[in-house]
């Protein structure tokens, strides 16, 4: 019996699969999709995520990052990270890092779908493995999730809000991560490369991304004419949870449940909780982990959610970015915090 399953070989499955063997493990991964797999992301890994990646033995070539920095057309603010750079990485190319090692550990990664689940009191199977237990790392929509009962409704009070993607043939004029605010919607844009930059438009309207970035003119102008992949998106971003843990499955990454792109922080978090849940199955005690997961992404969870009450106030929103601007040290409070 394998002592690990690992459902989704995105950063979430591959760091869990990665931390496992580390600790000695016996563990698998079934992934649906070849690589290199990529996905509508902002892109921009924070300095948590560059040092944990660098503690699992992953080296990621990517354009470093100084900051993070808000404008809004008349307002500017930035703050500079204090705990080491970030990294703006090609989700491909963070994919591929990650395999890499993965490989060099001799993890296996098995091509298929994790559907159906069915556990006892000493095993889970699914996809036809058996293994001690099942680490759902399955995405923002995790089927492993709502298999195992522990998928939450979204409160209605809440607009849906969804995320799209596309890359531009542009040299980055900043080391930091620019995100741009207007009324309905906000552009993140990300250094990738010499001559690449990521822009990703968070929002709760559907309308195409051309459309959608119209609302940010001298963004528009800049970018005009210059795309060079297509528009990827994902959403609706929030997704809730009852509890990170059922029995012998355990969720980790996007699948644990998300608030928001906004603070760029989804793949800290996913790197940072996924060697909690390791301990937790190497010592046999898999409860552990409910807690241990709702302390690791408490700080996002309660910074994110915060900030999205705020965005969702159409008095409040236009504020945020004078008020960052007025209290540039509460802002670099806050953009350390998350850092
Ligand atoms: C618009 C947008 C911008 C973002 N920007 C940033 C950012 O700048 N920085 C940041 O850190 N985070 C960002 N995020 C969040 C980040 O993309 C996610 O938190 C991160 O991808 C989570 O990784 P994951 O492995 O949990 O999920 P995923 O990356 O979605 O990987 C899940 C994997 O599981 C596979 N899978 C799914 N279902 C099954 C199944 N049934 N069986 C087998 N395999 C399956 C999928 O093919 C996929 O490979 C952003 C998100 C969005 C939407």
């Amino acid at each position: 019996v394998i002592d690990l399953l690992v459902a989704g070989g995105g950063p979430a499955g591959l760091a869990t699969a990665i931390n496992a063997a580390m600790a000695g493990l016996d563990v698998v991964v079934v992934e649906r999709r070849p690589g290199p797999i990529d996905k509508a992301c902002g892109e921009g890994l924070m300095p948590g995520a560059v040092r944990a990646l660098g503690e699992l033995g992953v080296p990621v070539d990517g354009h470093p990052l100084d900051g993070i920095r808000y404008v809004d057309g008349r307002h500017r603010v930035q703050a500079a990270f204090r705990c080491g750079q970030g990294l703006g990485v090609r989700r491909t190319a963070l994919h591929g890092a990650l395999s890499r090692r993965a490989a060099e550990l001799g993890i296996p990664v098995v091509e298929g779908v994790v559907d159906e689940v069915r556990q006892d009191a000493r095993t889970v199977t699914a996809a036809g493995l058996t293994a001690r237990y099942l680490a759902a790392a399955d995405g923002l929509h995790s089927r492993v999730r709502r298999r195992s009962g522990l998928h939450r409704p979204p409160g209605a009070r809440r607009e849906a809000r969804y995320g799209l993607r596309r890359h531009f043939a542009v040299p980055p004029w900043t080391g930091h991560v620019e995100v741009h605010w207007s009324a309905r919607a906000e552009a993140y844009v990300t250094p990738i490369g010499p001559g690449l930059i990521g822009v990703a438009l968070l929002t709760a309207d559907r309308a195409p991304f051309s459309e959608q970035l119209a609302a940010f003119p001298s963004l528009a102008c800049r970018l005009h004419g210059r795309a060079v992949t297509p528009v990827r998106g994902a959403g609706p971003m929030r997704q809730r949870t009852t509890s990170a843990v059922a029995g012998r499955v355990l969720l980790v990454g996007d699948a644990a449940g998300y608030v928001d792109a906004l603070t760029g922080e989804g793949i800290t978090v996913a790197l940072t909780c996924a060697p909690h849940l390791v301990r937790c199955v190497r010592d046999d005690r898999p409860q552990a982990y409910a807690h241990a997961w709702r302390r690791a992404s408490r700080t996002y969870r309660l910074i994110t959610t915060s900030l999205l009450w705020l965005r969702g106030h159409p008095c409040v929103a236009p504020l945020i970015v004078p008020t960052a601007a007025r209290f540039p040290s509460v802002f670099g409070a806050v953009v350390n915090r998350l850092a």
